[in-house]
C-alpha cells in the first residue's frame, strides 16, 4: 500500500465533474438549461461528432458581466441563489454553480457574452487551468463551446457508449429541454447540417406537435387538475393511439424534466382496461408545484426530484389519467363550456377557503369538483352531475329497477331507487361478452353456422389467422384454411352468434400485428374484437328481453364499468340534483 495523500485540486475536480457531466448529453443539457434560465427566446445548438469534438450552445439571453465571466467557470459560483435557503424559492433551472466550471475542468472553454444594454461584451478562453480574457464585440447573449470533452479524463471515454447513441442521448435530451418551453426558438445542428428546428409557438400543443409530429395531438386529451400548491395538467393517448416503447412517456416537475421510477406503471394502471400487451400510453405530464414542497437537490444533475408526499404526487398522476380516458364519453364539454371557467374560479375559492394551506390530502377531494362534468348555468352546485368513476359503489341489487326506455337509439335510460341512470348498451355489451369470453379461461363452447362463411384477407392478415388457429378454436371458433388467403368459418363462440366474422377477423389480426404477445395475451385481443364486433350497436333493435337482460347485468356488480376499451357506459344523476336544478 502506497502512502495517503491529498489529491490535487486540479484531479478533485475532474473526479467530481464526473457526476454532472456524463457524457456529452449532459452538457447540451447544462447549457441549455443556462440559456434558458437566461431568458432566452433563441437557443442554438451545434455538436460535432457526436458532441465529443465540439458544443456550441448560443442563445439571445441576458448575458454575462465582463467582471463576472471568470466566475462562470469557478466552483459554487452562481447568480441564481445566495443562501441555501433560497433552493426552497428557486425557479430557475441550475444553483449548484457548478455545471459550467465542471465542464471547463474536462475540456477546452471558450464563453463569448455581451449583456443586453452593454456595449462591449467579454470572451473567456480556458484550457488546462489556462485562462484568457478579452474584449467581445459580437451580439447580446451567450454562446458557450465546449471542444475536446474528456480529452483529459482517459476513463470516461472508455464508458461512452458507441457514437451513434451518444448522438440519441443528445438529440433525447435537446428534445426534453425544448419541448417544455414553447416560447423558446431552438435549433440543433450535428456536423454542420440542420437536424431540427422548433420555432417559438404559442402553446404547448404546439410544441408537442412539433417534437412529435403533427397527427400526435389529435390522439392525445389534455386535462389538467389544480389546487393551492399544485398544478397538474398532461397530454394522454387516446385509446387507439398506443406505442410500442415508452419513449413517449415523459414527467416535468417545475418544467425539469424529472425521471421518476413508477411513473410507467402508474400509467399502466390508468390503461389497464385497454392495455395491449408491449403497447404503452403516451403521456407528457407537467407537474407544477411550490418549489418549496419539493427538493431538487438530491442528484447533482438534478435528474430526480424528491416530493413532499410521493404517494400523493402518484395519486394525482393516476387520477389525471384516468380523467383524461374518461373526458371524450361524459356529458358535454359543450353544452357547458362557458361555465368551465367561472366553475373552477368557485372552486379554488373553496379550496382557498376551506382547507388550511399544507393540507394537501383534504384538498384532494376538491378535484372531483373540476371533472369535465360542469353545472348547468345559474349558481348550481358543481355536484349536479356525477363523474362515472363515482357511480361505481353506489348501485346495489335492489328491486327499485324500473327501465323508462332508449333514447338516441343509444343509451338506456333507467331509474334505479333515488337515481336515474344512462347506459350505452354497445359498450355495455361489449363488457358483458369480453367478460364472458375471459371468465371461461378452458374452452368455449362452438355454435354452427346454418351457412358455412368464407372470408378472404389480406395476405398478412390470413397468415395470421393460420398461426392462431388453436386459440381461435379454444374461443369456439371452428375454422378451417380454404385456399388462397381464404378461410372457412363454421362456427362462432355461441353467445357471439350474430358477430361479424369478416369485422372480427381483420379487427383482431390488425389488434396483434406485430405484436409477440404470450397466447394469453392473443386471447385478450380475440375476446376483446369478438365482443366489439358482436356487441349490439347503436341503432339497432332492442327487444324488451335484451333490455332486461343488459340492465340486469348493469347493477349485478360484476362487471366493471367501463367497455374493454376504457369507456364508461353509464352516467347517472340523482334526485338530489334534479331537485338543485328545479331551486326545490
Ligand atoms: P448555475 O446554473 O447552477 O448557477 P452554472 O455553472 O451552470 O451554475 O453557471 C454559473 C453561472 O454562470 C450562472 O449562475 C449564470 O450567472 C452564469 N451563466 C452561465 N451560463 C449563462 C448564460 N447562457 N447566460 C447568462 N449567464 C450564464
Ligand atoms: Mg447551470
Amino acid at each position: 500500500m502506497k502512502r495517503i495523500k491529498v489529491l490535487s485540486d486540479s484531479v478533485r475536480k475532474k473526479i467530481a465533474a464526473g457526476e454532472v457531466v456524463e457524457g456529452p448529453f449532459s452538457v447540451i443539457k447544462e447549457l441549455v438549461e443556462n440559456a434558458i434560465d437566461a431568458g432566452a427566446t433563441e437557443v442554438d445548438v451545434q455538436v460535432y461528432d457526436s458532441g465529443l469534438k465540439k458544443i456550441l450552445v448560443r442563445d439571445n439571453g441576458e448575458g454575462i458581466e465582463p467582471e463576472d465571466i471568470k466566475l462562470v467557470i469557478t466552483d459554487y459560483a452562481t447568480s441564481k441563489i445566495d443562501d441555501v435557503y433560497d433552493i426552497d424559492r428557486v425557479d430557475t433551472y441550475g444553483f449548484r454553480g457548478e455545471a459550467v466550471s465542471s465542464i471547463s475542468s474536462i475540456s477546452d472553454i471558450t464563453i463569448l457574452s455581451r449583456r443586453q444594454g452593454n456595449e462591449t461584451g467579454v470572451r473567456l478562453y480556458s484550457s488546462d487551468n489556462r485562462v484568457e480574457t478579452a474584449d467581445f464585440a459580437g451580439p447580446g447573449g451567450t454562446t458557450v463551446i465546449v471542444e475536446n470533452l474528456f480529452y483529459n479524463v482517459p476513463a470516461r471515454k472508455k464508458f461512452l457508449k458507441t457514437r451513434r447513441s451518444e448522438m440519441r442521448f443528445v438529440r433525447e435530451t435537446f428534445l426534453k429541454a425544448a419541448l417544455p418551453h414553447p416560447g423558446t426558438g431552438f435549433t440543433l445542428d450535428v456536423d454542420g447540417k440542420r437536424h431540427i428546428s422548433l420555432s417559438r409557438v404559442s402553446s404547448l400543443d404546439e410544441r408537442i406537435e412539433q417534437v412529435y409530429g403533427n397527427e400526435v395531438t389529435g390522439n392525445l386529451y389534455f386535462e389538467s387538475m389544480q389546487d393551492i400548491k399544485i398544478k397538474i395538467s398532461g397530454f394522454f393517448s387516446q385509446p387507439g393511439f398506443l406505442r410500442s416503447s415508452r419513449a413517449m412517456q415523459l414527467l416535468y416537475i417545475n418544467r425539469r424534466p424529472v425521471e421518476f421510477k413508477y411513473f410507467g406503471y402508474i400509467l399502466m394502471k390508468a390503461y389497464e382496461a385497454i392495455a395491449i400487451r408491449g403497447k404503452h400510453p403516451a403521456a407528457i405530464v407537467f407537474i407544477d408545484i411550490e418549489p418549496d414542497l419539493i427538493d431538487v437537490n438530491i442528484h447533482p444533475a438534478k435528474r430526480e426530484v424528491k416530493v413532499f408526499d410521493q404517494k400523493y404526487v402518484e395519486s394525482l398522476i393516476l387520477k389525471l389519467a384516468e380523467k383524461a380516458l374518461n373526458r371524450k364519453h361524459s356529458f358535454s364539454d359543450e353544452l357547458f363550456r362557458d361555465e368551465q371557467k367561472s366553475l373552477h374560479e368557485t372552486v379554488g375559492i373553496s379550496a382557498s377557503a376551506g382547507a388550511s394551506p399544507g393540507d394537501l390530502h383534504s384538498i384532494g377531494s376538491l378535484f372531483r369538483g373540476k371533472q369535465v362534468f360542469h353545472s348547468p348555468p345559474v349558481s348550481l352546485s358543481r355536484e349536479v352531475v356525477n363523474e362515472g368513476a363515482e357511480l361505481y359503489r353506489e348501485f346495489n341489487n335492489d328491486n327499485s329497477i324500473r327501465i323508462l326506455g332508449t333514447v338516441f337509439g343509444t343509451y338506456i335510460v333507467v331509474e334505479q331507487g333515488d337515481s336515474l341512470n344512462f347506459i350505452d348498451f354497445h359498450a355495455a355489451h361489449e363488457r358483458f361478452v369480453y367478460d364472458r369470453l375471459r371468465e371461461n379461461s378452458r374452452e368455449i363452447e362452438g355454435q354452427a353456422l346454418a351457412f358455412p362463411v368464407m372470408v378472404e384477407l389480406p395476405v398478412d392478415e390470413y397468415r395470421l389467422v393460420l398461426e392462431n388457429f388453436q386459440l381461435l378454436n379454444e374461443l369456439g371458433f371452428d375454422i378451417d384454411d380454404f385456399a388462397d388467403n381464404t378461410v372457412t368459418v363454421r362456427s362462432v363462440p355461441g353467445i357471439v352468434k350474430d358477430i361479424d366474422v369478416k369485422e372480427f377477423l381483420a379487427d383482431f389480426t390488425e389488434s396483434i400485428k406485430g405484436e409477440k404477445g404470450e397466447s394469453a395475451d392473443f386471447r385478450d385481443a380475440m375476446a376483446k374484437s369478438a365482443a366489439c364486433h358482436s356487441a349490439k350497436r347503436s341503432g339497432d333493435h332492442l327487444g324488451e328481453s335484451d333490455l332486461e337482460f343488459l340492465v340486469r347485468d348493469v347493477f349485478s356488480g360484476d362487471h366493471e364499468m367501463r367497455c374493454p376499451h376504457g369507456r364508461p357506459y353509464i352516467f347517472s344523476i340523482n334526485k338530489k340534483d334534479f331537485e338543485r336544478m328545479f331551486s326545490r
